[in-house]
Parts: C-alpha cells; sequence; structure tokens
C-alpha cells in the first residue's frame, strides 16, 4: 500500500479530534505566521473550554480499549507510524521551517530527533513489565503491575514543534494512555501534520487528538485540561510561570504531572579545557535554534586564565553565523519565533549595557533583515543585577563571566532556582567527576554541548521541572503500579 504523504501546509486548517478533521463550535480561526517575513500560513481553528471537552471524551472512549491493547500491538503501531514519519521527514521539516523559522538543515535534524522518540517508545512498549514480589506470608502471593494512567494532557511549546509532541505522545501511547495535544499556537501545523501520519498509520481514533487555540483561549483550555475528572495527567512543556500555574490547577485533582520548564543553565570553561573544543560546544549549545531552547547555555562562566582567548575565539566563530530565511541554504541563524520574543531579547541586552556591561559584538535587531531577527551579541563585565545574569534569554546572547576558582565557578552556576542542563569543559580528571556531582541540575554535559537523545532521561530540578522525558524513566511517568494480593493460597 502507498501511503499518503503530509498534505500541503495550508491544508491543515483544522483540528484534530476522535480522528476527524473538525472546527471550533464557535467557528473562530487564527493565523499561523511564518516568523521570517509574517505570511499566513493557515488558519486553524481556535478552540475553547467546550471543543477541549470533546476531544477529553473522544480520548476517555478510547482508552477504554487501548488501555488493554498488548505492548506488541502498541509497539507495532508507533512503528509505523514511526515509519510514516521517517518517509514524510523533509515535508515535516518544511512545515518547522515555515511556522517556527529555523534553517531547514536544523529543522531536519530536528524531525530526525523527534522521530527517534517514536521509534524509541515503540520498542520500550514491549518491555513495560511488573514485578512479582517476595511474599512474607505463606498463603499469599503479591504482585505489582503497570498499569497506564488514563487520558493524559500534553501541552506542548513551540521551539520543537515535533519534538516536544514526539516525546510525550510516544510514551503516552506506549504506556497504554491516549493523550489530548494542546500545541503552542505559534506552531500548531507540525502537530496536526504529526497527528494526520498517526491516524494513517492506523492508530485508532480518539487515542491521539490535537486541539488547537490561540494564546487567549490557551488559559480557558489549559484549565479544562488539569482539571478536567477525565483527565489523569498532565505534561507540560514550556515557561516556568506557566508551568506554576497548571501545577497548582491540577493540585485540586491531584493529577499526575510531569514538567519541563525553564533553565538557566551555566556552561563553564575551565583552564585545563581543550578551549577549541568548548567554543565548539559552546556555538552549538547557544545558537541552536537561535537559542530558543531550555538547554541553551545562558551563562558562560569562563576562568581568569583563559578568559580573553575564549572571548576572541567565540567571536570570531559569531562572526560567521549567516541570518537569513530558514530555507536558503547559507542561513545558519533563523529568527526569533516572534516580535515579542525578539523585544525581550533585546530588553535584557539593553539592560546589560545600560548597567555598564561591555557589548563586544552585535547587540540589537538586525531590522535589515527582519524585525524578529537579532543579531548574534557578545556581552562580558556582567554583574548580578543585570537580568542577562539571572533571566532566560532565549535568544543568540553570549553573556560571559570571569571566575577565579572551581568553588565560585560551582557557587555561580548553583545560584539559580532553575536546574534544567549544565555543561562544563575540564581535562582534570578529578574535577570532572567533582563538579559533575555538585552541579544542582538534573543533565550535565562533560565536555560536550549537546545532550538531547531519545535514550537519555531529560528533565530537570529545582523549579525546572518535576519528572524525565525520554529512557525508559519516560514511560514510568504515564503508568502507575497496581499491587495485586492473591490471599487464601
Ligand atoms: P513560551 O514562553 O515558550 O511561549 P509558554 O509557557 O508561554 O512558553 O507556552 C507553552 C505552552 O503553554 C503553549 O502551548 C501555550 O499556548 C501554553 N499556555 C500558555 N499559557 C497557558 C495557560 N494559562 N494554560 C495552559 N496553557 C498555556
Amino acid at each position: 500500500i502507498i501511503m499518503s504523504p503530509v498534505r500541503s501546509i495550508a491544508s491543515y486548517d483544522k483540528a484534530f479530534v476522535n480522528g476527524e478533521w473538525v472546527s471550533a463550535k464557535s467557528s473562530k480561526t487564527f493565523k499561523v505566521l511564518n516568523p521570517y517575513n509574517g505570511e499566513v500560513l493557515s488558519n486553524v481553528p481556535d478552540m475553547d473550554s467546550i471543543d477541549v471537552q470533546d476531544a477529553i471524551q473522544a480520548a476517555k472512549i478510547a482508552f477504554e480499549d487501548w488501555q488493554f491493547t498488548t505492548g506488541k500491538e502498541r509497539s507495532d503501531l508507533l512503528r509505523k507510524w514511526y515509519n510514516l514519519l521517517l518517509k514524510n521527514q523533509k515535508e515535516i521539516a518544511s512545515i518547522i521551517t515555515s511556522e517556527a523559522g529555523k534553517p531547514l538543515q536544523e529543522a531536519l535534524g530536528e524531525v530526525a530527533y523527534g522521530n527517534s522518540f517514536i521509534e524509541w517508545f515503540s520498542e520500550e512498549a514491549r518491555r513495560i513489565s511488573g514485578e512479582v514480589v517476595s511474599s512474607p506470608v505463606k498463603t499469599k502471593e503479591m504482585i505489582l503491575v503497570k498499569q497506564p494512567i488514563g487520558v493524559t494532557a500534553l501541552i506542548t511549546p513551540w521551539n520543537f514543534p515535533i519534538a516536544m509532541i514526539t516525546r510525550k505522545a510516544g510514551a503516552a501511547l506506549a504506556a497504554g494512555c491516549t493523550c489530548v495535544i494542546k500545541p503552542a499556537e505559534d506552531t500548531p501545523l507540525t502537530a496536526l501534520a504529526v497527528a494526520d501520519l498517526a491516524h494513517e498509520a492506523g492508530i485508532p481514533k480518539g487515542v491521539i487528538n490535537v486541539v488547537t487555540c490561540d494564546r487567549g483561549n490557551a488559559p480557558a483550555v489549559g484549565k479544562v485540561l488539569c482539571e478536567s475528572p477525565d483527565v489523569a495527567g498532565l505534561s507540560f512543556t514550556g515557561s516556568t510561570e506557566v508551568g506554576k500555574l497548571l501545577y497548582q490547577q491540577c493540585a485540586s485533582g491531584v493529577k499526575r504531572v510531569g514538567l519541563e520548564l525553564g533553565g538557566n543553565a551555566p556552561f563553564i570553561v575551565f583552564s585545563s579545557a581543550d578551549v577549541d573544543r568548548a567554543v565548539e560546544g559552546a556555538m552549538a549549545s547557544k545558537f541552536r535554534n537561535c537559542g530558543q531552547t531550555c538547554v541553551s547555555a545562558n551563562r558562560f562562566l569562563i576562568q581568569d586564565t583563559i578568559f580573553d582567548s575564549f572571548l576572541e575565539k567565540i567571536k570570531s566563530k559569531m562572526q560567521l553565523l549567516v541570518l537569513g530565511s530558514g530555507t536558503d541554504s547559507k542561513t545558519n541563524l533563523g529568527p526569533l519565533i516572534n516580535e515579542t520574543q525578539a523585544k525581550k531579547v533585546d530588553d535584557i541586552v539593553q539592560d546589560a549595557v545600560q548597567k555598564g556591561a561591555k557589548l563586544l559584538y552585535g547587540g540589537k535587531i538586525a531590522s535589515h533583515i527582519g524585525e524578529r531577527f537579532f543579531e548574534p551579541t557578545l556581552i562580558t563585565n556582567v554583574t548580578p543585577e543585570m537580568k542577562c545574569y539571572t533571566e532566560e534569554i532565549f535568544g543568540p546572547v553570549v553573556v560571559c563571566v570571569k571566575f577565579n576558582s572551581e568553588a565560585d565557578a560551582i557557587e555561580i552556576a548553583n545560584n539559580t532556582r532553575r536546574g534544567l542542563a549544565g555543561y562544563f569543559y575540564s581535562n582534570n580528571l578529578a574535577q570532572v567527576w567533582r563538579v559533575a556531582k555538585h552541579l544542582e541540575v538534573g543533565m550535565v554535559g562533560i565536555n560536550e554541548g549537546i545532550i538531547s537523545s531519545a535514550e537519555a532521561a531529560f528533565g530537570g530540578i529545582k523549579e525546572s521541572g518535576i519528572g524525565r522525558e525520554g529512557s525508559h524513566h519516560g514511560i514510568e511517568e504515564f503508568t502507575y503500579v497496581k499491587y495485586m494480593c492473591f490471599g487464601n493460597l
């Protein structure tokens, strides 16, 4: 059978509920824009609290059967979905470039990464096993089985339009859960294309639902998803502010929550490091997706003896970055997602400069290319009063801080309520072990700037989140342990 490919971008103009393409009951729609030039890519339903109820009911009904499918059956369906995603990788990457702005090469990388979660969880679906406990009583046997938690709500951000969805939905489906996905308002088209392929792969109706809505309706839709008694758990990736609100909303129903929130990643370069490698890692960590990832290096801490050489080397690499359209093969730095984000980055940089930071490169919106483009920027002489020191920048800005001792570096690195990723470069073995243990983060890159992978456990500590995604831990978020006690044996 020849499966039909992903459709043209503009034809994704409906939400996906219970295996059908549907409009909002209010008939309202909102525009999805290309961040490169502001072109309207499509109009999608602006759903509200009533529409999301339908999706929850569809997922609830689908769960009745889906929860009792075998791991092997779910594995086969996930594998079919994966094969279709693979076959359509170029088409999906092109949708991502259109709605998120990232260069096509990067979008292809994201699709490979995003697809890998479906492949991984298709394999893991067959390995969800329980335990037989050694009973202390002769007449009893005790068994722990894992069961899916139920209908799950998946709320995702725009920075990885496919990966943030597959990482959650792959795990949820493998576990036997059904889901209602609320993609980010900036990038709903990728989500719809991915759901289209899930449908095509034979995943039953109601198992995956995609409810689209604009920013205005997001709080109402989110509230229903958190508070409906028919939803068992929430998995959210996004800002710390919204994550805290959703966590509170989930409290009244004692819902299972998985939160992947903002980071404030330190990137430490010790004097023993290979500075060229460190610069390479710094560039990858900072400029991937134009700095718009929650694991992007946010604060560069450089030991005094190599400070000047690091600055000089990273500046020369930054001079090679080319801003432009994601579809132009020369471009390696796309626009920021929207004007609000561009203004926010500009505000952080201007605040630092006004408070006395030294601007070594860039520093402003690149208006000659577009209002959403920000110049790659290098600043130093920063102090803790500056926004760039404490806030998640989410833009192409390298902020460098000089430190003297290892203890200073660790203190600065840990002096934040966030704890997602941390990176450091060192060739001193004892120091590597010490620093890796002391960093208060969920993930550490050691002499490495890119750490994400379906096989590894992604997640944070402190205010950066709860739970893990990817690896076999990712499935645990969607199962509960049921204890069965067989008596009078
Ligand atoms: P970002 O700063 O990356 O846009 P947000 O946390 O604002 O991060 O958005 C992440 C996701 O959360 C998006 O899908 C957005 O629509 C959604 N969202 C924003 N506010 C709410 C809310 N009050 N309730 C539910 N979802 C929300």
